[in-house]
């Protein structure tokens, strides 16, 4: 095994992605590192829950020895083993993303001998981070383009503050990751959404988001504008929640989206309008990745067989904390460039097309 890596948490982003690509970088390539000065770019550093149940699973994972493992450490020093398969369990106990566990899991399962299962208990629908809805619906027919994919069951949702959502994620193992170019546009061919209310909250909070995304979207050039509106049921969750979960795919295979979590402090109208103001954006821009999308695929280009090139917008911070990380851990260049009026970028990258031995010769 290599030596030990030392990785600096307060770089650029500064907050739990650049801990969470590096935990998983470590894992697939199998070098130990530290970390340090965690999420130091948040006003409460250290890791939080969502941070901590990542790390242990990865301990789980890789069977492999962690220290600094504790609410509010700023400093963990990770030794990954071999990547195993087979069922894992992390119950937050908060409202922690669900889907940002699948982000530092994902990646490293998919380098595992079999099928794996996750059961992972915290939030479906949390600020600052992927709804399940968006990792299903606009995140995986993206990362299938890498020749990989999951399934999800939600068996309940969870809300801030009290979370206790429950998703069952399979995820299938792969070889080798092909390499992808996502940069043709094409026509945009339908938008589609969800807009949802659950608990106590009336349905009408649904009907007025509906309402607000279809008022911003009907500019972007489709007819074919299908948002649902729906109110969970009882046995999904009983605990008060809205928001909206936006999408477009294109003729040539984008799939493109943005979302808005209800807040008591904005209308509801306005909260589902700005969220479709930022997905028209993208569209107008004819960007063939979203702005969240675009950090999540950068440790799947870095690790993918050949050259991947992806079209999209402004670059955020977070993605280039993850090219930052991608560059560092694996050696890869990206490159980068980006026209200064529109901010359409292309992200580009020869990965280096690491194998997943533990996997018998089969075509999966
Ligand atoms: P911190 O609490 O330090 O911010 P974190 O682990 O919660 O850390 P970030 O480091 O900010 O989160 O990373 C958040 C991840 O979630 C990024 O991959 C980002 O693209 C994604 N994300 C954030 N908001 C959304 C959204 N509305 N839709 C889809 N993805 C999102």
């Amino acid at each position: 095994m290599d030596s030990l890596l030392v990785i600096d948490g307060s770089v650029l982003e500064g907050g739990g992605q650049i801990l969470r690509n590096a935990l998983s970088l470590s894992c697939i390539l199998r070098r130990p590192i530290k970390v340090h000065k965690i999420r130091a770019g948040r006003p409460k550093p250290g890791l939080a829950a969502q941070h901590l149940f990542g790390l242990n699973l990865l301990q789980q994972i890789t069977n492999g020895r962690v220290t600094g493992n504790a609410i509010g450490s700023t400093s963990i020093e990770f030794h990954p083993g071999e990547i195993q398969s087979g069922k894992y369990y992390a119950d937050t106990k908060t409202a922690a993303s669900i889907s940002l566990l699948m982000q530092v899991a994902l990646p490293v399962l998919m380098f595992g001998k079999n099928v794996s299962e996750l059961e992972l208990k915290g939030g479906t629908n949390a600020a600052m981070a992927p709804p399940v809805d968006f990792m299903t619906e606009i995140f995986r027919p993206n990362l299938e383009k890498f020749g990989t994919t999951f399934d999800l069951d939600l068996l309940r949702r969870g809300y801030f503050p009290k979370g206790g959502g429950h998703c069952r994620v399979t995820v299938y193992p792969a070889k080798q990751l092909n390499p992808i170019e996502i940069i043709n546009f094409g026509e945009i061919a339908e938008v589609f959404g969800w807009s949802y209310v659950a608990g106590v909250l009336p349905l009408n909070i649904a009907q007025e988001m509906e309402k607000g995304a279809v008022d911003v979207l009907e500019k972007c050039g489709t007819k074919k504008i299908n948002i649902e509106v729906y109110k969970e049921s009882q046995q999904m969750s009983r605990d008060p929640g809205s928001g909206i979960i936006l999408g477009a795919s294109t003729s040539s295979g984008c799939v493109l989206g943005s979302s808005a979590l209800g807040d008591p402090k904005t209308k509801p109208y306005q909260k589902a309008a700005s969220a479709a103001n930022e997905l028209l954006s993208a569209i107008c821009n004819r960007e063939c990745i979203d702005q969240h999308v675009q950090d999540q695929l950068i440790i799947y280009m870095a690790l993918a067989n050949g050259t991947s090139t992806i079209q999209t917008g402004k670059l955020t911070t977070h993605t280039l904390t993850a090219i930052h990380v991608a560059e560092l851990m694996t050696g890869v260049k990206f490159e980068t460039t980006e026209d200064p009026r529109s901010g359409v970028s292309v992200v580009k990258c020869k990965g280096i097309g690491i194998i997943n031995n533990s996997m018998p010769n089969s075509d999966k």
